[in-house]
Parts: C-alpha cells; sequence; structure tokens
C-alpha cells in the first residue's frame, strides 16, 4: 500500500544541458491538482531520447533549461488523487498503491482530431514526460490520472519500466511497418534498448522473420532474442561501397535473396538510415524510429526514382498511444517480450549517459529510485 508522502524527495537533475551531467537534488514533493495522480516511483528505464534532450543535440527542439528532471520510462505506485481523480482512475480500473506507468507523452488535450484519431504524439498540446515537465529521475512524479499506463500483475517493475517508451514505440513502429506475418524485418540497432525489444516482439510477438543489425559483440545477444540473421554494421566501411556490401548481404539472408518487407530503424544513426532502404524489397517499407543527434541529414538514396521504381514507403512513428501501450505491457504479462536490464542507482546517471553516448549498452538500463548510491 501506499507509504507516507513525504514533504520532500530526491530527483536527478540535468545541471548543466549541453553536457553529459547530472546532479543528485532534494525537490519539493508537489499535491495533485485536479484529475492527478501523485505517483511513487520505484523505478525508470534511460532512454537515448534523455541523452538528446540532455545534451542538447536535438536542434529542432529549444534548449533545455538547467535544472529539468529527465526522464520517461516511469513505474511506481498511486500515492494520492487530485480532486475528481478517483474516479478518473477507477474508470481505468486503478486504485490508491496501484502500479502505473509513466510514459514519453506526460499528456494530452484528450479532444482534438489527433487524440480522437489515437495519435497521442501528434497532439499539440501534449507535454512531454522530462522536458519542460519533471520526467521520472525522481522519487514523485505528477500524472493525469486517465493518462497513465496499468502495470499488469506478475511483471515486474523494473522490467516494465523500459516499456513504457521503448516497448510501445516500437510496437507501435511494427504495426506500422506494412509487413505479415512470415515477412523479413530488419532491426536495426537490434541490440540497444528499442532495438531488442523489438527484434522480441517482432519474432515472438508477430511472427515476422528477424534480421538483426548493430555491432558485433551484440550478436549473441541479439540471436538469443529471436533474430535469424545478424549483421554486424562495423564490419562495413562507411562509404556507398560498404552500404551496397552489406544490403547486398541482407538480401541474400531473405527468402530468394528479394530484400526485406520493412526496416525499422531503431538507431539514432544517420549511417544507419544512409543504408536502410537498400535492404528492402520492392513495395518495403522503412521506418524511421531513431532519432540522430546533431545536424539533421536527409536519408540517403530517398530519390522519387528510387520510391517509385521499387514501390518502397518511407514512414516515421512517434511513440504510441495508451491502447497501444496497454497491449505492450500484456506482451510482457505473457512473457513474449522480456526486458534485459542492468539496475542502477541515481547517482549512476551521468556514467549511464556517457555510456550510451559510447553505444557500450546493451538492453537497458534502469534506474533503482529508492536507491541514491
Ligand atoms: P540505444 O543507445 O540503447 O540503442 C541504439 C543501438 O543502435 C545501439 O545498440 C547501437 O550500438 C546501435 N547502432 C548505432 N549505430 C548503428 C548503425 N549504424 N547500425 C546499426 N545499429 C547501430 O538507444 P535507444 O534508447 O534504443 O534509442 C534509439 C533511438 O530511438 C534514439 O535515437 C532515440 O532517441 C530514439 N527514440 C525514438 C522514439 C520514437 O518515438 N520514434 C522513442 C524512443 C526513442
Ligand atoms: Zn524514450
Ligand atoms: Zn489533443
Amino acid at each position: 500500500m501506499a507509504s507516507p508522502i513525504p514533504t520532500h524527495h530526491k530527483a536527478v537533475v540535468y545541471d548543466k544541458p549541453g553536457e553529459i551531467s547530472t546532479r543528485i537534488e532534494t525537490v519539493e514533493t508537489p499535491a495533485p491538482g485536479a484529475g492527478q495522480v501523485l505517483v511513487h516511483l520505484t523505478h525508470s528505464g534511460v532512454c537515448s531520447s534523455d541523452h538528446g534532450i540532455m545534451t542538447n543535440q536535438w536542434t529542432h527542439l529549444p534548449p533545455t533549461p538547467a535544472g529539468q528532471v529527465g526522464g520517461h520510462e516511469g513505474v511506481g505506485i498511486i500515492a494520492a488523487f487530485g480532486a475528481g481523480a478517483e474516479a478518473a482512475a477507477a474508470a481505468g480500473g486503478l486504485k490508491l498503491g496501484d502500479r502505473v506507468g509513466i510514459k514519453w507523452i506526460a499528456s494530452i488535450c484528450g479532444a482534438c482530431i489527433a487524440c480522437l484519431a489515437g495519435r497521442d504524439a501528434m497532439c499539440p498540446a501534449a507535454q512531454v514526460s522530462g522536458f519542460y515537465l519533471p520526467g521520472t529521475f525522481q522519487q514523485y512524479v505528477l500524472a493525469p490520472a486517465n493518462y497513465v499506463t496499468p502495470i499488469p500483475e506478475g511483471v515486474p517493475s523494473d522490467l516494465a519500466a523500459p516499456l513504457l517508451c521503448g516497448g510501445v514505440t516500437v510496437y507501435a513502429a511494427l504495426k506500422k511497418s506494412r509487413a505479415q506475418p512470415g515477412d523479413h524485418v530488419v532491426i536495426s540497432g537490434a541490440g540497444g534498448g528499442l532495438g531488442h525489444l523489438a527484434v522480441q516482439i517482432a519474432s515472438r510477438g508477430m511472427g515476422f522473420r528477424v534480421i538483426g543489425i548493430d555491432s558485433g559483440e551484440k550478436e549473441e545477444f541479439v540471436r538469443s532474442l529471436g533474430a535469424e540473421a545478424f549483421f554486424d554494421m562495423t564490419k562495413y566501411s562507411r562509404d556507398q561501397a560498404g552500404s551496397d556490401k552489406l544490403a547486398e548481404d541482407v538480401k541474400a539472408a531473405t527468402l530468394r535473396g528479394v530484400g526485406a518487407a520493412s526496416v525499422i530503424v531503431c538507431a539514432g544513426s544517420n549511417p544507419a538510415y544512409g543504408q536502410a532502404l537498400g535492404f528492402l524489397g520492392f513495395g518495403g517499407t522503412l521506418v524511421c524510429v531513431g532519432l540522430p543527434e546533431g545536424a539533421p541529414v536527409p536519408i540517403a538514396g530517398a530519390f522519387p526514382g528510387n520510391l517509385v521504381g521499387r514501390e518502397l514507403a518511407i514512414i516515421g512513428s512517434a511513440v504510441g498511444n495508451r491502447k497501444e501501450a496497454i497491449e505492450t505491457l500484456d506482451l510482457a504479462a505473457r512473457e513474449v517480450v522480456k526486458t534485459h536490464f542492468v539496475l542502477e542507482p541515481m547517482s549512476k546517471l551521468t556514467d549511464v549517459f556517457e555510456r550510451m553516448g559510447r553505444m557500450e549498452l546493451q538492453g537497458r538500463v534502469v534506474l533503482d529510485l529508492s536507491r541514491e548510491y
């Protein structure tokens, strides 16, 4: 059950946005407003998008304010209700003490056409957890009672946390991929936070034949998750010749060498995008998920003749909606997808971001928010 609510709690903030730097601070625990729940967070995943926001490397966004509490893959228990929130929570089957998840999108208006269409990330009034709104790298957070995601029984909170962004994002992206069961789907960045969930959901959850791409030391890991083929991107040069050779090898791994039905680019990497169209067979779909940091670079090879001649599609996919989040957690409840993660205390966040920047992470890192050190 919910424990007494403190007046203050610990939070990890970006103390020098633009650099990899975080600091633990003591902040006031807010009281929930109308329609809000106060969530006592126990775990938060660390997503590469937090890295992009902390370092101000996404040039299309305004700069991150100093003191920002980041994080958007939170799990905790409902500790208190604001006015009217108990009824709103009950409508979603939730009561005091229940476990809930916080997603990248923190709240939506619920009334615009995008919201009505279930395209939450397109809502002009959408707020983002951990960007101009306190996120989940802290022990307590506010959230709308009707926007938190119930965590199914039997799914541990640490395992659940990365599903709230990474999991739902790749689930929604795979659903948009136009691939059919039995088709080959390439997961680029297959050993990372998003990628390792995508490999499992694609192969075990949706019946796709997965080809993984990442650096060689992640091969065994990626194959163990359900990939039937793997390519080490470091073995191919980053020029056109390297891309052509990788495309040739990927295609050779597909049925009759025709190419993949879809590529989900889960790596925030321009070279990964530059190679992706080459993996596709006719009628294939490139699903853009990863967000490269730095100056924007167009997708190499995306010229009309290439798209027309092979009837290719390029689409973007931004996180997922509440229903997709529930479906993703259900995949975990049925053990179709299992997060592979390392638990770290709050004080390790800077170190985690440094390792992430060097592409050393395999699976996800989850912060244990009950531990400062
Ligand atoms: P991560 O660092 O855990 O994983 C990225 C993986 O890509 C790593 O395993 C890395 O080795 C691999 N990689 C790097 N370059 C590659 C290349 N050229 N080819 C193949 N693999 C390569 O990061 P993450 O947390 O999984 O996030 C991945 C990306 O997705 C980030 O850009 C993040 O901002 C973005 N993202 C997008 C959405 C969305 O809604 N579209 C949601 C969450 C995250
Ligand atoms: Zn994320
Ligand atoms: Zn809206």
